[in-house]
C-alpha cells in the first residue's frame, strides 16, 4: 500500500504560536489558567495539563496568576474583565483571527451590516460578534445567505471565519454582490485551510481512501472529512491511532492521510505507525 501523507497536514501555523506560547507560559510563577481549549484536540489538552495548564470554563474560576486566551481569539469584554481582576494575560489569538475582528469592529463603526459565514457557536465567531459592537449578523451557508432581508440603502460587508469553506464562501459573495449594491467583501479564511482543503480534495482524488486526524469538536478538521468524503466513500474521520480499522485497508493500494490544523504531529505519526503495521 502506498501511503501519501499530505504536505498541509496537522499544526498550521496559529496553532503552533498559540501551542509554543502556552507552553513558554506555562513555566511562568503562579497559577496559569487557559480559558477554554487551546486547540479542539484532546490529545493537546491533556499535553497541557501535563504542564500544569488548568483548563477552565468561566473566569470566575481563575482567582490569580495568568490566563491563557487560546488561537480563536476573544471579545472586548473579556479583557476589560481580565483586566479588572489583575489577572495577566497570555493572548494567543491568531494574527488571521485579529483581522476579522479588526474588519468586523471598523466595518461595522462605518455603518456596514457585518455579515459573517461561519458557525454561530465557535469562539472565534462569538468573538468577531463582540468586536463588532454585537451587530453582526451570522450565516452559515448560502441557503441561509438567500433568507436574509437586505434593505436597499443599506451596506453590507462580509467575512468569513477563518476555517471555514472556500467554495461555499464564494458562492455567497456572489449572491450578495448580485443582490445588494452597497457590498464589500473581504476573504478572512486563512490560506492554510484553503490549501489544506484543496489538497485534501486533489488527495481524495487520487487515492483509494483517505484517513483524516483529528478532533471531534474540531471544525476544520471535520471539514476536510466531509470534503475528501463528497469525493471519496471511503473517507475515514479518526482522532488517534486506536481508532483504525482492520478491515478499511484491504483492497486499497493508495491511501491518503491528511489531518486538521489542531492535529499534533505526534498523533499523525502513530497512525503512520499503526497502519505500517497493518499486514
Ligand atoms: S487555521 Fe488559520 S486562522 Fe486558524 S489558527 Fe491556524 S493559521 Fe490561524
Amino acid at each position: 500500500m502506498k501511503i501519501t501523507i499530505a504536505k498541509h497536514s496537522g499544526f498550521c501555523f496559529g496553532v503552533k504560536r498559540a501551542y509554543d506560547l502556552a507552553c513558554a507560559g506555562s513555566r511562568s510563577r503562579g497559577k496559569v489558567y487557559i480559558l477554554g481549549k487551546l486547540v479542539h484536540n484532546d490529545d493537546v489538552c491533556r499535553d497541557l495539563r501535563k504542564k500544569r495548564i488548568k483548563e477552565i470554563k468561566s473566569l470566575n474560576e481563575a482567582k490569580e496568576g495568568t490566563i491563557i486566551f487560546t488561537a480563536h481569539g476573544v471579545g472586548p469584554r473579556l479583557y476589560e474583565k481580565v483586566i479588572k481582576k489583575g489577572l495577566k494575560i497570555i493572548d494567543t489569538t491568531c494574527p488571521k483571527v485579529v483581522k476579522a475582528q479588526r474588519l468586523a469592529k471598523n466595518y461595522a463603526k462605518k455603518g456596514y451590516q457585518v455579515i459573517v459565514f461561519g458557525d454561530e457557536k465557535h469562539e472565534e465567531v462569538k468573538g468577531i460578534w463582540e468586536w463588532s459592537g454585537d451587530k453582526v449578523k451570522i450565516i452559515g451557508s448560502l441557503k441561509e445567505a438567500k433568507k436574509l432581508k437586505l434593505e436597499k440603502k443599506k451596506k453590507y460587508c462580509l467575512i468569513s471565519q477563518t476555517t471555514q469553506n472556500v467554495e461555499e464562501f464564494k458562492r455567497i459573495k456572489d449572491y450578495l454582490s448580485k443582490a445588494s449594491a452597497n457590498f464589500v467583501y473581504f476573504n478572512t479564511i486563512c490560506d492554510s485551510t484553503d490549501s489544506r482543503q484543496n489538497e485534501t480534495r486533489k488527495l481524495a482524488e487520487k487515492n483509494d481512501a483517505v484517513i483524516v486526524v483529528g478532533g471531534r469538536d474540531s471544525a476544520n478538521s471535520r471539514r476536510l472529512y466531509e470534503i475528501a468524503k463528497s469525493i471519496n466513500l471511503k473517507t475515514y474521520f479518526i482522532e488517534n491511532a486506536r481508532q483504525l480499522k482492520k478491515n478499511w485497508f484491504s483492497d486499497i493500494k493508495k491511501l491518503a492521510i491528511t489531518a486538521g490544523a489542531s492535529t499534533p504531529e505526534w498523533a499523525i505519526s502513530k497512525v503512520i505507525d499503526k497502519i505500517g503495521k497493518i499486514d
